[in-house]
């Protein structure tokens, strides 16, 4: 009989999660215009997602676009059947300070009521796109309180796109209805400030072993890795949007190594979804 691969034991739980949204929807302040069917990448690189995950047999999260899930109404069905948790992304993939609170929260209603039909109850999570939720959004908390959001995972403490100051493990953030759980994705402290080795180009292009080693370290302080993933970075010479050679190399750089780098992390650590985290940070 053949004995199974030695896992590390977690102290805490880890989460893998994914922004679910197409290729046309990165790097952009306001709702991206419709594109053809035909031109559409979502359903096939979920479906290499899906297969990564049921190979190393992991549960993750999937924070879904309400209008991809709109578009093609048999993925989110896909994904639940598969186990994993469907929580929201919002509806247009517009920044949050540009919504303005009245349509912050008629996106985050017209997205749970996709999220529940397609998938038989609301979505227990929120994550703003392009992290986008911070001072500029005051509002934005009490909002998803009242929505019954249980955790939020919009803040990041990185420079330039979150709080670089922020804090790296769960925490509360209170409302006057009470509290929403924050739980931010994974950096790597540096003397330069904090890195983004939890997902996008920081997970792509820094060295695998210091990925490893930043995830142990956190989970030998007993605090959970969060790492997120997009489907479009599942192939390395998808379709691109004419962006910046800044923008673009912060979007695609070295993309064709990111599902490799998850294997090796998914058969390594333990993961639940973040639903399931944020019940083990609040108790
Ligand atoms: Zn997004």
């Amino acid at each position: 009989m053949n004995n199974p691969e030695p896992r590390t034991k977690a102290a805490a739980p880890n989460a893998l999660t994914v922004d679910l949204e197409d290729w046309y929807h990165g790097c952009c302040s306001a709702a991206a215009p419709p594109v053809p069917a035909e031109q559409r990448r979502v359903r096939r690189n979920t479906e290499s997602i899906l297969s990564l995950l049921a190979d190393c047999r992991v549960q993750a999260t999937f924070f879904v676009l309400g209008s991809v899930a709109e578009q093609d109404p048999f993925l989110v069905p896909m994904i639940a059947a598969a186990g994993h948790e469907i929580s929201s992304h919002g509806y247009s993939h517009t920044l949050a300070p540009l919504l303005g609170p009245e349509k912050f929260r008629e996106e985050l209603r017209l997205t749970a009521a996709i999220i529940a039909a397609q998938s038989g109850s609301p979505p227990a999570g929120f994550r703003a796109p392009q992290w986008s939720l911070g001072s500029a959004t005051p509002w934005a908390m009490e909002i998803l309180q009242q929505e019954g959001c249980l955790y939020d995972s919009s803040y990041n403490p990185l420079p330039f796109v979150g709080n670089r100051r922020g804090p790296c493990a769960p925490f509360a953030i209170g409302t006057r209805g009470g509290s929403i759980l924050e739980i931010p994705p994974m950096v790597t402290p540096s003397p330069i400030g904090n890195l983004p080795t939890g997902g996008g180009w920081g997970f792509r292009c820094f060295p695998l072993s210091l990925i490893r080693r930043s995830m142990q370290a956190l989970n030998d302080a007993g605090a959970p890795a969060v790492l997120y993933l997009h489907p479009r970075e599942m192939e390395a010479f998808g379709p691109r949007l004419p962006l910046s050679p800044l923008q673009s190399f912060l979007s695609y750089g070295p993309r064709s190594d990111a599902a490799g780098r998850l294997r090796e992390l998914l058969s390594r650590f333990s993961f639940q979804t973040m639903k399931e985290l944020a019940l083990w940070a609040s108790a």
